[in-house]
């Protein structure tokens, strides 16, 4: 079932559009299904179950973290993380690059927007991400590559546009202010409920989890 919903999705997805496997709660061998079929970009959510799967899954696995870091979690994450997508606040972003200083790497990272869906109360808003962007020369262990963010959870098709039209400006206002910025060019919005959508506002990466794995394990 996992290779065929893998294969329905990238065949409607357009090839620009890069496809993040949401595998939380998921157990190895269902990733190991996916990893079969070719897919290598994996995000997860928990730092714990995060760093697990890296060290017991194969090398060449891109790992994304996906969920909210507390910054005593750094060690389990940071080390494996291709990219971190949630990065939701300023004490966080100071913690990651003081890491990195530490350890000698920069990390790949997207700002997590907020942008009214009241589900989530994480993220910056637009007028934040765009404060923190002209403070990125403090950050000279961290690499800024975009923006993620998540629409209003409703079946009202109307909203959700909306939602991913707002995060789609103000990612195109950002790469406009902050030319120099080099490779903040990604956009990662969409989930299962609602890829179709963001991909038709710009996404830029899309992180599918039930629809490829089926409902959530343990
Ligand atoms: C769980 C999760 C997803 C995937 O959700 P599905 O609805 O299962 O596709 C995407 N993004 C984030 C941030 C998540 O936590």
């Amino acid at each position: 079932m996992i290779a065929y919903n893998l294969e329905m999705i990238k065949k409607e997805l357009p090839s620009g559009v890069k496809l993040v496997a949401v595998s939380k709660f998921h157990p190895l061998e269902a990733i190991l299904e996916a990893y079969n079929e070719g897919q290598r970009a994996f995000g997860e959510n928990r730092p714990q179950e995060f760093a697990r799967k890296a060290v017991q899954l194969p090398q060449d696995i891109e790992w994304h973290f996906i969920g909210h870091l507390q910054t005593n979690k750094l060690k389990l994450v940071l080390p494996y993380a291709s990219l971190v997508e949630s990065v939701d606040t300023l004490h966080l972003l100071e913690a990651i690059n003081t890491w990195g200083e530490k350890n000698e790497k920069v990390t790949d990272i997207l700002l997590e927007v907020h942008i009214g869906a009241e589900e989530t109360k994480q993220g910056f808003t637009p007028s934040e991400v765009k404060a923190v962007l002209k403070m990125t020369g403090e950050f000279p262990y961290v690499r800024f590559r975009g923006l993620m963010g998540m629409a209003s959870h409703t079946d009202d098709e109307e909203a959700v546009t909306n939602d991913f039209s707002v995060i789609k400006t103000l990612f195109d206002e950002c790469r406009e202010m902050y030319p120099h910025l080099n490779g903040f060019d990604q956009l990662s919005t969409g989930m299962s409920g609602d890829w179709r959508i963001a991909v038709r506002n710009g996404s830029t990466e899309v992180r599918i989890g039930t629809a490829i794995f089926g409902n959530r394990q343990y």
